[in-house]
């Protein structure tokens, strides 16, 4: 029988009529209809998950609205924004759930590695790739690695580890806003100054193989921003379609011959709805040939 990924779906609410989100509902209706995935609504994540990693100050204003300053600081809130949250924050765990189990999966939306602790940032008001490092050690899992590949910096996610040995923090972007230097183990790489694709899956093919080789991970966080585009406005990086094949083809090869298992959001995506569908079928493409590679090893990857 051939295996299907799986693939976790959120809850967007009002969000959901917008393109920016929009974009992942669409890729998971087409990853259905290719027949490689199956589809998930995702669970409710609970308050106490967000405690994880943000104080009560800030999750007190995502529920009231108040202060709104502090309430809006990752998006316009709404009455209903604390369910969303909760709701893309469940999709990312039950991915994570799943992972351990099939070897990878994803789900539609999330990677607010912009939310900091005590405040959220630009289009993330909940930390969902940090809550996600917490969650894995809650499950045994010590050594997390996060592979952040949207084209900005994963800020808030860097912020919220400042000291963890056992974290490795994987940052390729074009953007260095507010960039971190963190005690935390980390490679941030950034390519301004050659945004093109040439150097930056030189420097993936060196750098990746050798930070699992001698990190060792137990699992990974993949932020699989498709804001690396070409197409995108203002474009911090200028990777083409074929370059990010070669991206996804690369990273889900590296994990799956380490049997790390990955778990994967969407991240970042500035183009028409179908441009960045097609995109994230990519990585959803890639996932799913690699599921066979991880076979049914499970009990290696929590020794
Ligand atoms: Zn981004």
């Amino acid at each position: 029988m051939i295996k299907t990924l799986h693939l976790f779906l959120p809850d967007f609410g009002p969000l959901a009529e917008k393109d920016v989100y929009r974009r992942h509902i669409v890729t998971g209706e087409r990853a259905k209809a290719e027949g490689i995935a199956t589809l998930t609504p995702s669970r409710s994540a609970r308050i106490e998950d967000l405690l994880l990693v943000h104080t009560p100050k800030y999750i007190g204003a995502l529920r009231s609205g108040e202060p709104p300053e502090l309430a809006s600081s990752g998006g316009v809130w709404f009455p209903s924004w604390i369910d969303v949250s909760l709701s893309v924050l469940g999709a990312f765990l039950d991915a994570i759930d799943s992972a351990l189990v099939h070897g990878v999966s994803g789900m539609l939306g999330g990677g607010g590695h912009h939310a900091y602790p005590d405040h959220g940032g630009a289009l993330s008001p909940v930390n969902d790739i940090a809550i996600g490092v917490h969650y894995l050690r809650s499950k045994g899992l010590r050594r997390v690695l996060v592979l952040d590949l949207d084209a900005h910096f994963g800020n808030g996610t860097v912020a919220s580890f400042p000291d963890d040995p056992d974290l490795f923090l994987f940052d390729f972007h074009g953007h260095a806003s507010d960039f971190g230097h963190p005690d935390t183990p980390h490679l941030f790489k950034n390519f301004r100054v050659e945004p093109d694709a040439r150097l930056y899956l030189q420097a993936l093919r060196k750098e990746l193989p050798t930070v699992i080789d001698e990190f060792q991970p137990q699992a990974c966080l993949y932020v699989a921003g498709m804001d690396v585009f070409s197409g995108t406005p203002n474009p911090p990086l200028r990777l083409k379609i074929p370059d990010i094949e070669k991206r996804e083809a690369f990273v889900f090869e590296v994990l799956s011959n380490q049997k790390v298992p990955v778990a994967y959001v969407h991240a970042g995506g500035y183009a028409s709805v179908e441009t960045l569908v097609g995109l994230h079928m990519i990585t959803a493409r890639f996932a799913h040939g690699a599921l066979t590679l991880y076979g049914s090893t499970r009990i290696n990857w929590l020794q």
